[in-house]
């Protein structure tokens, strides 16, 4: 039987390796990213195709607006991105020492007929004679309030779904942030976000812009404000039925 080592990011991974890392990645980043202006870089073209990160935004005109036109952000948003990508890199490290009888992936490609992904860990143990394979997501995130968390966890459900479909049976599942490891119940993940992947797929065949943002309060501090058709549409009905008045 080999048992699982597995910790809360702010445990294993220290704050100063994570500062010397992200300042690394993010001139990595800066010397990619094309300027659009209004404060804004584009910082990887679009696909096209929906992946379970897309479930982790907390608005769905995000998500258009990444498969569509690739991964648009400000400044601080690549700030953010290259510390969550630090953070990966150095739990990533550290779960491979502190697991060294457990067969480890990270970053490992799920791809289906319809949907591809990267879970962050991927995890292979014996237990019992058997063969136990379980998937670890993980969050940059100090505090998780329970909107932010359910979208993790029908990213979580995603993966399961598509590991499903590839042939590898996930028996256990983690959600690791800065303070924080949950252990989540398969079955009723499953059972509640059971069509997760058609979401996805509907989110890449939906046609034109949402006309009205899913909580405008979002857009108040949204740095995609300029670029938001979304935005746009609902800015002019407003002023629209305003000036009706
Ligand atoms: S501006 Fe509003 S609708 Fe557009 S992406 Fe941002 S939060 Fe969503």
């Amino acid at each position: 039987m080999v048992n699982l080592v597995i910790k809360p990011i702010a445990e294993v991974v220290d704050e100063d390796r994570i500062n010397r890392k992200m300042e690394e990645y993010l001139s990595e980043m800066l010397r990619r990213a094309r300027p659009i202006g209004d404060g804004l870089f584009i910082i990887d073209e679009p696909t096209g195709r929906a992946t379970p990160s897309l479930l982790s935004y907390d608005c769905i005109v995000k998500s258009l607006i990444r498969l569509r036109l690739g991964t648009i952000t400000n400044m601080d948003g690549l700030r953010n991105l290259a510390r969550g990508r630090a953070i990966h890199d150095l739990y990533q490290e550290w779960f491979k020492v502190a697991n060294p009888r457990i067969h480890v992936e990270v970053e490992s490609g799920v791809e289906t007929a319809d949907t591809s992904g990267r879970a962050d860990i991927l995890y292979m143990r014996e237990f019992d004679g058997e063969e136990i394979w379980g998937l670890i997501e993980l969050k940059s995130s100090w505090n998780l309030h329970e909107e932010r968390e359910q979208r993790y966890l029908r990213q979580i459900a995603a993966y399961i779904l598509m590991l499903r479909d590839a042939g590898i049976t996930i028996r256990e599942a983690y959600l690791v942030t800065m303070r924080d490891v949950k252990s989540i119940p398969i079955t009723t993940l499953l059972r509640r976000y059971n069509s997760v992947l058609n979401e996805l797929k509907s989110l890449e065949s939906f046609q034109g812009w949402p006309v009205k943002p899913p909580n405008p309060l979002l857009c108040v501090r949204c740095e995609l404000r300029p670029i938001c058709n979304t935005y746009a549409i609902y800015r002019s009905n407003k002023a629209f039925s305003e000036n009706a008045y």
